[in-house]
């Protein structure tokens, strides 16, 4: 393999994020390398919505389950089940989803390379340089680029060593189980429907979940809190799903970012996408989507900087990101402090999750990604139910 002497971008992170970078700057006609790491499944509950896989054509095979419904549970063991209507939650296998979009990528013309991205340096002639090593050879690489792209995850060493602000992210540390499901499935568990549970036993701050993945689920719990054992929690959550005694598969977590960068480039030739962004919806951890379009935006923003050598192009992919969804991240924001914080809004807030509209709204929410402007009246009747049920007006 030859690599280009200056190609247009370096991208640094083969996830969702830098292997969509990758494969639209590689349709663009832009010469790009793809640098990632080698043989690490990304820790993930794998839930996509219907809007990612129709905006990232996203083929049928790699969906291996289908969620038809969610189910919510409470603290006191409450149980809201929500059909999913127009549509489904895809879920997909990361070992299998993230090497296909980099093949995808190196299908476009993207040069792949596996390799651990270790600094950024600048040339006399003020030309970026990613030094770089393969995991089975101490010698540093040299790559010179024009512009260089970091999707290298939370806690980014890109974004660490070239972006202002980049020490602002606050994390949630994120662990999961994969077990197999055994063929006799437990009593009250369905390959169709994923189950989040509300509960400070099993997160203080954040939430546990059961996804189906056909003949896997992923178990899993999150919080901000270090001493709160998410082992432990983990365990309590495959009693309740009924599988305590299913054969463990992977144990592994890693930190979600919780709030965008307050900047995402350096003003000259980097620019983030993704977790390294901090770009993780708030109360739901979503961060697959957001990725995509941060990888597609950060994309768009260097093809301009190319095109025309304005510098301010980079931070072009930001405004349009929050510009699309900056409302709905402060609204989840907004969701986490207030119904998180301890039981008993928990229990008021799956007892909301009833309501039809509240149903309807939400899951258009996370489908489409977009707030429903046609249903004015709906929102209305949400705000002051929530507000009834805050005040402590409505029973749980
Ligand atoms: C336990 C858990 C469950 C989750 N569940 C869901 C879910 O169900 N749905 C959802 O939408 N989101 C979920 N998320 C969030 C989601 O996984 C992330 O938001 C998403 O993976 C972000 O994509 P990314 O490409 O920005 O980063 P990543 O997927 O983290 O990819 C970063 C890439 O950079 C590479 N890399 C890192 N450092 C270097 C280096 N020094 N050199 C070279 N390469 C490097 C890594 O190997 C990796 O390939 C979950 C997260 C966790 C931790």
């Amino acid at each position: 393999m030859t690599l280009p002497s200056c190609p247009d971008c370096v991208v640094v992170g083969g996830g969702p994020a830098g292997a969509t970078a990758a494969h639209e700057l590689a349709l663009a006609g832009r010469q790009v390398v793809l640098l990632d790491r080698a043989g690490r499944i990304k820790p993930c509950g794998g839930a996509i919505p219907p809007r990612l896989i129709r905006d990232f054509d996203i083929p049928s095979e790699q969906i291996v389950a289908r969620a038809t419904s969610a189910r919510m549970v409470s603290p006191a063991g409450a149980r809201v089940d929500i059909p999913i209507e127009q549509g489904h939650v895809g879920m997909v296998d990361r070992e299998h989803f993230d090497a296909w979009l980099r093949q995808r990528a190196v299908e476009a013309g993207a040069v792949r390379i596996e390799g651990r991205f270790i600094r950024l340096e600048r040339d006399p002639d003020g030309v970026s340089v990613v030094v770089w090593r393969r995991e089975t050879d101490s010698t540093e690489q040299r790559q010179r680029t024009r512009s260089v792209v970091g999707a290298d995850g939370a806690r980014s060493q890109v974004a660490a060593q070239a972006v202002r602000g980049a020490d602002q992210g606050r994390c949630v540390y994120a662990y999961h189980e994969v077990v197999a499901v055994p063929e006799q499935r437990p009593a009250g568990y369905l390959g169709s429907r994923c189950e989040i549970h509300y509960d400070g036993r099993l997160s203080p701050d954040f939430y546990g979940w059961v996804f189906p993945h056909g003949g896997t689920a992923s178990i899993g719990t999150g919080s901000a809190d270090k001493g709160f054992s998410l082992r432990r929690a983990t365990d309590e959550l495959r009693q309740r799903a009924g599988l305590a005694d299913a054969t463990t598969l992977r144990r592994e977590g890693a930190p979600i970012p919780m709030k965008p960068l307050p900047r995402w480039d350096n003003g000259r030739d980097v620019v983030l996408a993704g977790d390294a962004a901090g770009v993780v919806a708030p109360a739901s951890g979503e961060g697959i989507y957001y990725a995509m379009l941060g990888g597609r935006l950060a994309a768009q923003s260097v093809d301009e900087l190319i095109a025309t050598g304005d510098v301010r192009a980079l931070a072009r992919a930001r405004r349009r990101f929050m510009r699309e969804h900056g409302r709905v991240f402060w609204v989840l924001g907004l969701m986490q402090r207030v119904w998180y914080a301890n039981d008993g809004r928990r229990e008021r807030f799956v007892s909301i999750c009833r309501d039809r509209d509240v149903q309807q709204l939400t899951f258009d929410a996370y489908m489409n990604k977009r707030l429903v402007r046609s249903r004015p009246m709906a929102h209305v009747r949400i705000f002051f139910k929530d507000l009834a049920h805050w005040l402590g007006l409505v029973r749980a």
